[in-house]
């Protein structure tokens, strides 16, 4: 099985919408068929947005990064799609995320500071600076939960709240005592 590496820039054609907290919804669509997909295929890597640009690295089996690649290609909400990098790999770099996401953030703020970018454009990105912004997303620690809907598509598991979870549990420990000295009661009567 031989594996590739592929990184490409590319320019959102949807609208981003303002958002205080968490992922841009169009971005959250993406990231969660990306998941799904690429956890099938055993594909890992990540997607940086910010600036209406995409960077994405893909990392995995040679077949399955270039069927990937084809259906992003055709994809249409996004556009100019350049090929940064396109390589064999000998062996895998990253983790188990099949497809990790990082904003804009300080990070890259830092990163676009330190080779005096003034926006994140990633089309004119050198070798060296994709390979900055690939560790850049390997190293990121930022939370990886999209929204509430991710929680109920995995594996349509609800998560219980903690708080409910708790007070459920002294509810149920209160009514077992309870039980529990009823039945003494009832055995003292015998
Ligand atoms: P379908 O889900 O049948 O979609 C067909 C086409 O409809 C798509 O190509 C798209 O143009 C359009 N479309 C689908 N959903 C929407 C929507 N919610 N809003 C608007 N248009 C839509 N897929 C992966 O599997 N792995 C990845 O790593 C990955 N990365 C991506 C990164 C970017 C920046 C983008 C834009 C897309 C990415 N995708 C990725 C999604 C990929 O392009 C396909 O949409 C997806 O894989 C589903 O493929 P499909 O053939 O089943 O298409």
């Amino acid at each position: 099985m031989s594996l590739m590496r592929l990184a490409y820039a590319s320019e959102a054609t949807f609208e981003a919408q303002p958002v205080d907290k968490g992922v841009e919804p169009h971005v959250a669509r993406i990231l969660m068929t990306s998941r799904l997909h690429n956890g099938q295929s055993e594909l890992v890597g990540g997607l940086y947005y910010g600036n209406g640009q995409f960077f994405q690295y893909l990392e995995g089996e040679e077949g399955e990064v270039l069927k990937t690649y084809r259906r992003i290609q055709n994809d249409r909400r996004h556009r100019n799609i350049i090929t940064l990098i396109e390589e064999p790999l000998e062996g895998r770099t990253f983790s188990s995320w099949s497809m990790k996401y990082v904003p804009l953030s300080k990070d890259v703020h830092q990163f676009l500071e330190n080779h005096g970018l003034e926006n994140f454009n990633p089309a004119s990105f050198s070798a060296r600076q994709c390979e900055e912004m690939i560790e850049l997303i390997r190293n990121s620690r930022h939370d990886q939960k999209l929204s509430h809907q991710e929680d109920a598509s995995n594996g349509g598991k609800a998560e219980i709240p903690k708080a409910f979870s708790s007070s459920l549990r002294a509810g149920l420990i209160i009514a077992a005592l309870g039980l529990l000295g009823a039945l003494i009661y009832a055995g003292s009567l015998l």
